[in-house]
């Protein structure tokens, strides 16, 4: 297939007059205004239109040379992407970020001003959506042929604001003017099915829906950097069938009636789910996800069957990834596809979903390890849980033989919880059905396979391995950071460290440099000054994260009443800070909203008091996405990255603040283990209990009051939190934090604000602090999300790049 039917594509200039001809061009002709009678939203469409003109060309070279290779493709199945706003991202990825500045000037749109109406897609909650975007685009930026499945929500991560300190929550209706980035794909549509029944006819069993929905496509490009790669993220969006609106209600004039049926198929991509969900939404849940796997792997096999006709070839032709949990019932399903459709024998079926699928396991909390009601699974999906069934009888026989009489390990790893109640578990079933399991940083990895997934590890070892995450650094440094980006490139004398992130080792011998290193610390301050929130000038002291108390923002709110009540006390001797947190919590989590509403009343009375003035400053910018991340984190000094250890899977944001040169605070969690390995433990403020300490600690018996009761300066703090010196939620906070401290917060808090003190020294001597900030930039390129596909394909996918020609 010629995807250009013999037709040169025109390459589209990128000089400044190239880009003006074909602004004005599509201005004229795609979104029918002139210069002079459009808006800034004509102008931001048009801008969009012509800078995604330049990729979609590239996309078709991509799809072209794809196609000639048939190569073995790598699909990542996501529930979730945080993929950012789009625009900063395209424009530097086809290289026309100054001819469209220079050409937006000259047909007298405000540049700045265009820039700000792109809304960032917030199909995501944290980590894991952002994980699954930065892979995407080191996927792209390796030549490797890759597509990411998610779904397109109408609504995505809700808008955070504060009333009276209270976290509200607004819809995100982010497309509501359009989505200028998107390629719809009508003719890509799918059937989904929902319900019914089964039976078997002439030996085969055949599935009846009770209940169809159309999945509609839409594709964001995902271009690579420094290559013509350009791959895309796939996003399925539910439908209505045409019969589903009755026009005889209608003509009846029963409005709401006649398109309830409608309604409740269109429900299913309406809102991204907040992590914590209520039983009431569990349902809607379970339909995203099936909907989800059967749309994207209906699409998938569409794909391998263009250039293959033997199935045999498959699982050859086919890496799909699992990201978490959420996309799992693509196991079943594809069984379903092949045994049930295509007529596979069970164990050949067997054998390609087992070499196609490997999957991520993203959390160590038994709480977010997710099942499903046997019922609810059995009647919105017979087949399925027929298939599950199959599934765990064999997985089962295999236990009992290599474990003859150990029945309660039999119990352990059934795919079916018996007690209390009947649930599937969507982890077990993940690992039986796949070729790799991986936990997303070391600890991470080792405590998988020693707790929650141990007896899975004692019957295949092999199966399981560590990938550590990575984030993006074109992402993370380049568009966050053009500042500090510059001068990187300028002390290595290349820019080729944005596609080789190793090269920042190079940095290290600049810290003997006196020019480089004032400048470094200049960028810190121009960043710090352009956030404009706190003295450029004190240490900006920063915790960016979902509120989970397991990450623990209430330790970090102890210290700042600490620093407060010293302030009080008079001859404070610390050091000028700015305490900035950002975060959301999810919607149910009252726990979380509660510290939340009290770091915001205790930000209200540190600041009004004048005895803070120039010493502390506490500020909560509301409403933490990408965009706000790449604010704050080119500005940060420090990383506050305090989880209790042994709850944190890997953590990113981590990654992304030591390798803008912030210092991280934190315990051994997570892939700080890997940051502070690298940078150096006097590179690191390294405090609390390890994460064997913690467990041990947490079974005994554990007294929180013990800590209170032994430390003059914490009792201080939680007096005041529960004598309701900063409102009523604070007396919830402080009962929670005495009577069971779940994450041991009062039993690491003497540790954290001693290492406190010693970051307050490393500040007062600027030039220790420059020295360790440039050599946390130079010594953590590991955490390239780069390096994590690498990782994946050596270990996992074992997918070869196909090349684009330029
Ligand atoms: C990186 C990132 C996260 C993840 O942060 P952690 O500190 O790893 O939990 C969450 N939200 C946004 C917007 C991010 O950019």
């Amino acid at each position: 297939m010629d995807l250009r039917n013999g037709v040169e594509l025109r390459s589209l200039g990128t000089s400044p007059a190239a880009f003006k001809e074909d602004l004005l061009s599509n201005l004229y002709y795609r979104r029918g205004t002139t210069v002079e009678s459009a808006s800034a939203q004509d102008a931001y469409e048009t801008l969009a239109l012509t800078v995604r003109d330049r990729l979609a060309e590239r996309r078709a070279r991509t799809a072209a040379a794809h196609y000639a290779a048939n190569p073995r493709w790598v699909y990542y199945l996501s529930a979730e992407y945080l993929l950012g706003p789009q625009l900063e991202q395209n424009l530097l990825y086809s290289g026309t970020a100054e001819a469209a500045r220079t050409a937006l000037e000259a047909c007298g749109f405000a540049p700045d001003e265009i820039a700000a109406l792109d809304v960032e897609p917030g199909l995501g909650n944290g980590g894991l959506g952002r994980l699954a975007a930065c892979l995407l685009d080191s996927l792209a930026t390796m030549d490797i042929p890759a597509v990411g499945y998610g779904i397109r929500y109408d609504l995505g991560i809700f808008k955070q604001e504060f009333h009276d300190g209270r976290q509200v929550e607004r819809p995100d209706d982010w497309a509501f003017q359009g989505d200028p980035w998107e390629f719809p794909a009508p003719d890509d549509r799918q059937v989904v099915g929902f319900y019914g029944s089964t039976s078997v006819v002439g030996g085969r069993t055949v599935w009846t829906p009770g209940e169809t929905v159309l999945g509609e496509p839409s594709h964001l490009l995902v271009p690579g950097y420094g290559t013509a790669t350009v791959n895309i993220v796939r996003l399925w969006r539910a439908q209505a069938s045409e019969a589903s609106f009755d026009l005889t209600r209608f003509a009846a004039g029963q409005y709401a009636e006649a398109v309830q049926d409608a309604v409740r198929a269109e429900n299913i991509s309406k809102v991204l789910y907040p992590d914590d969900s209520t039983p009431a939404g569990r349902e809607l849940r379970l339909k995203q996800q099936y909907f989800l796997v059967s749309c994207s792997l209906r699409d998938i096999v569409r794909r391998f069957r263009l250039r293959n006709g033997d199935w045999a070839d498959f699982a050859s032709k086919t890496a799909i990834q699992l990201n978490d949990t959420h996309p799992v019932l693509a196991i079943p399903e594809l069984m379903r596809l092949l045994v049930d459709e295509e007529g596979l024998d069970w164990d050949h079926a067997w054998s390609l979903v087992r070499r196609t699928f490997n999957y991520t396991c993203h959390t160590l909390l038994p709480e977010a390890l997710e099942t499903w009601p046997v019922d609810m699974l059995g009647r919105l999906l017979p087949r399925h849980l027929e298939i599950i069934y199959l599934i765990n009888a064999e997985l089962l026989d295999e236990v009992r033989a290599r474990f003859p009489d150990d029945l309660d390990r039999v119990r352990r790893m059934s795919l079916i919880q018996e007690e209390p109640t009947r649930q599937v578990r969507m982890a077990n079933l993940a690992v039986t059905g796949t070729t790799r399991t991986n936990g997303v940083a070391a600890l991470h990895t080792q405590l998988l396979t020693s707790t929650v997934l141990r007896d899975f590890h004692d019957l295949w070892p092999d199966r399981f391995v560590n990938v550590t995450n990575g984030v993006s650094p074109r992402r993370f440094v380049r568009l966050a950071d053009p500042l500090v980006s510059a001068l990187i490139s300028d002390g290595l004398g290349t820019d080729r460290w944005l596609s080789d992130l190793s090269l920042l080792s190079g940095l290290a011998p600049l810290v003997a440099d006196a020019s480089f290193r004032s400048r470094w610390r200049d960028v810190k301050r121009a960043n710090k000054a352009a956030l404009g929130l706190g003295d450029p000038a004190a240490l900006l002291d920063v915790m960016v994260k979902r509120f989970h108390e397991y990450k623990r923002q209430q330790l970090k709110l102890l210290h700042v009443i600490t620093l407060y009540h010293r302030i009080l006390a008079g001859g404070y001797d610390g050091v000028p800070r700015t305490v900035l947190f950002g975060g959301k919590a999810a919607p149910a989590y009252h726990a979380a909203k509660n510290i939340i509403h009290l770091i915001n009343a205790v930000a209200a009375r540190v600041n009004a008091d004048p005895a803070t003035d120039g010493l502390l400053t506490v500020v909560f910018p509301a409403n933490y996405n990408i965009t706000l991340a790449e604010r704050v984190i080119p500005a940060a000094d420090l990383s506050e990255q305090i989880s209790m250890a042994g709850k944190e899977a890997s953590g990113t944001g981590n990654m992304k603040l030591s390798l803008n040169g912030a210092l991280t605070i934190g315990t051994l969690d997570g892939a700080n283990i890997e940051i502070r390995d690298r940078v150096g433990a006097d590179n690191f403020f390294l405090f609390g209990l390890n994460a064997a300490e913690a467990l041990t600690l947490r079974s005994g018996d554990y007294r929180p009051r013990d800590h209170y009761a032994a430390d003059g300066e914490l009792r201080a703090a939680l007096d005041v939190i529960s004598a309701g010196a900063f409102g009523g939620v604070g007396q919830e906070v402080a009962a929670s934090l005495l009577d069971r401290d779940e994450y041991l917060t009062l039993a690491d808090y003497r540790s954290y604000v001693d290492r406190q003190s010693d970051v307050d020294a490393a500040w007062r001597d600027q030039e220790r602090w420059t020295t360790m900030s440039i050599l946390n930039t130079a010594r953590t390129g590991y955490f390239s999300s780069d390096r994590t596909v690498a990782d994946y394909l050596t270990h996992i996918w074992h997918a070869s790049p196909v090349r684009v020609d330029a």
